[in-house]
């Protein structure tokens, strides 16, 4: 590519693609390959010793993800079953957690408090921040993602305080979930609506079925990190398998 971003054909001199792209040269190289070998000149032969040299080296290189041959991590299959499974964890998490942050009244203007004892200083919700609502993070607790401002500062914009939710326990979960220990950032910042709202909140339009976070999750992971069986899923540090898919699918089904 060139200084100015533009991409010259060093083949064709064309611009808008490079050689490895280039359509004349494909051409060219089928119609000598057509050819008997032995009518083929000097600068034919080059061309297709090239091709089967660039043939070679893409066989022989491993997939940074399955460490397969012949392909990459973008058309590897295994790392799209993968994406898949965690992806439609996603949809019935987020699912699942809409329902319940509307059932209790959560919304822009609610007054919250911390779900403590003697919790003082109720709060007065101004943001929320639904990317912080990732399955790929909530196995381990569920990011703050309430932004509130207590009502003894309510005229200070720079005064706030964050809480999250404890996860319910009649949600799905896997054994990881109900960890206790994984649970500290819900026991601290977990909160309590004083003064609900009476309108549904409304996630931002796409939200429930974002492919983003889940593809970034993927984005430096490699085969060997996804649990194998159920020995592996207890104990890995990567484990995903908090989610009892089989139970959500017609949930899933039904807002596919
Ligand atoms: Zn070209
Ligand atoms: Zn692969």
């Amino acid at each position: 590519m060139s200084w100015n971003g533009t991409v010259r054909c060093s083949y064709c001199g064309e611009k808008g693609h490079n050689r490895r792209g280039c359509p004349s040269l494909k051409e060219r190289l089928e119609q000598i390959l057509a050819m008997p070998e032995d009518t083929r000149n000097y600068n034919e032969r080059c061309l297709v010793s090239e091709f089967e040299r660039k043939k070679r080296s893409n066989v022989d290189r491993k997939c940074s993800y399955c460490g397969g041959l012949g392909h990459n991590r973008r058309t590897c299959e295994v790392l799209a079953k993968h994406r898949d499974y965690v992806q439609k964890q996603q949809v019935a998490f987020r699912t699942a957690f809409l329902k319940h942050v509307r059932e209790i009244g959560l919304n822009i203007g609610a007054i919250v408090t911390h779900d403590k004892e003697n919790a003082r200083h109720p709060a007065f919700v101004t943001d929320i921040r639904w990317d912080n609502i990732d399955i790929t993070s909530a196995h381990q607790s569920i990011n703050c993602f309430v932004s509130a401002r207590p009502l003894v500062a309510i005229t200070n914009q720079r005064a706030g305080s964050w809480f999250t939710v404890r996860a319910p326990n009649h949600w799905p979960t896997g054994r990881k979930w109900t960890g206790h220990d994984h649970r500290w950032q819900e026991q601290t910042y977990g909160l309590k609506i004083v003064s609900a709202v009476d309108k549904a909140v409304e996630p931002p339009s796409g939200w429930l079925t974002s492919e983003e976070e889940v593809k970034d999750f993927f984005r430096d992971r490699e085969a060997w990190m996804w649990p194998s069986d159920d020995s592996v899923i207890d104990a890995s540090y990567y484990s995903c398998e908090f989610w009892n898919l089989e139970e959500k699918e017609k949930d899933l089904a039904k807002i596919a």
